[in-house]
């Protein structure tokens, strides 16, 4: 009998979160208002804290192409923007018709690498124009070099789209993901930490540009009693029983980050002795990940392939690492500063079971595979 799949990253339900969706049906409320959005704002508001203005959307796309907006990102602008990380990043960027500029990683938290950030920022200045927004990326939830980074946005006066989609519960020197960005973004998928079946927040500084993202989101309609439109806007709002699900979700997220860095632990243990094999992990404590995923970088010219199969053969999900937006056909001709190092660990790397219902069971079946590949 073929053994139960265990998968990389599902969603994992907390116990409440049918109570809001029911909320939501008793009072009638089930599109873009109600209790839920508002509560789950708030929530999020509180939990996130230094002064973040929470806007709740239909996902975590959506939220990245409001913030190029809301920065006033047009046709032609230059937008730098993390090679090494999901193609949502970087594809809104496309949608407002600007120009990526893509920037390689470095090694100890596998985000953008402050050198080539300032490279990538010298030559689109030479070209005649300043870019007009840096998107950071906290991948697998691994916080970015905030203080490089944010020094290099304010020396040049670019502003910074922080996709923290993968970062909810993370922190850099005690600070949460989130709240790093003039806009910030994360996830609510469902492989995320806490999901909402589908959506996504955008977190701004202050309430005017919440108030901006609102009325975008909402198909930018004017103040007026009948339906006038003096600029293109989107249906980017979340709706109140996805933000039910949120609600109830929200309430398990510390346990779930717990969760997973135990998952992270699970893997150290395992892997401490192999001569293949490198867990991904913070560099030091400034950094506190939530591991939304592991991942490992084998090595000595061991396959990814072959370990993927053999976890395949049974019944255990794994994934290559995200491809780097450089070596994307779709982003193809576009610009990179770099030394090609997400390339590198792109070639090497695995991602692990990470859910935060992993059984021990289920760690067990792990473990088999990894010890008989390993050593
Ligand atoms: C998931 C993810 C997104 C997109 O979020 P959606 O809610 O799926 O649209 C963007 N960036 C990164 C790095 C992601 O992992």
């Amino acid at each position: 009998m073929k053994k139960e799949k265990i998968w990389l990253s599902p969603p994992h339900m907390g116990g409440n979160e049918l109570k809001y969706i029911q909320n939501a049906f008793d009072t009638n409320w089930i599109s873009q208002y109600g209790a839920n959005i508002d509560e789950f704002e708030n929530s999020l508001e509180t939990y996130l804290g230094n002064n973040s203005y929470v806007t709740a959307l239909s996902s975590g796309t959506a939220a990245i192409h409001l913030a190029l907006r809301l920065l006033n990102v047009e046709e032609g602008d230059f937008v730098i923007c993390q090679s090494f990380t999901f193609v949502a990043t970087a594809n809104p960027i496309l949608y407002l018709k600007a120009i990526p500029v893509f920037v390689d990683s470095e090694s100890q938290t596998w985000n953008m690498c402050p050198d080539a950030l300032e490279e990538a920022i010298k030559y689109c200045i030479q070209q005649g124009k300043k870019p007009k927004a840096i998107i950071t990326v906290s991948l697998y939830g691994m916080p970015f070099k905030v203080d490089e980074i944010l020094r290099i946005s304010k020396e040049y006066e670019i502003p910074i789209v922080e996709d923290s989609a993968e970062a909810l519960g993370s922190k850099y020197k005690g600070q949460p993901c989130g709240t790093f960005g003039d806009i910030s973004v994360i996830s609510f998928n469902g492989n995320k930490i806490i999901t909402t079946g589908g959506g996504g927040i955008l977190i701004s500084r202050n309430a005017s540009v919440k108030s901006r993202a609102l009325f975008l989101a909402t198909q930018a309609k004017d103040k007026e009693e009948f339906y006038s439109h003096s600029e293109i806007g989107y249906n980017y709002r979340i709706d109140n029983i996805a933000a039910g699900i949120g609600r109830g979700q929200l309430e398990t997220l510390e346990e779930k980050i717990t969760q997973r860095r135990k998952n992270h632990d699970f893997y150290q243990g395992m892997v401490k002795n192999s001569d293949h094999i490198e867990l991904f992990s913070a560099p030091n404590s400034d950094f506190f990940s939530n591991y939304w995923l592991n991942t490992i970088v084998l090595k000595n010219n061991y396959s990814k392939e072959k370990l993927r199969s053999k976890f395949s053969q049974n019944n255990i999900e794994t994934r290559y690492l995200w491809k780097p937006m450089h070596l994307q056909p779709l982003y193809k001709g576009y610009l990179f500063f770099g030394n090609n190092l997400c390339g590198t660990l792109f070639e090497a790397g695995l991602c692990l079971p990470s859910g935060t219902n992993l059984t021990d069971e289920s760690r067990a079946r792990i473990s088999e595979v990894l010890e008989n590949e390993i050593h």
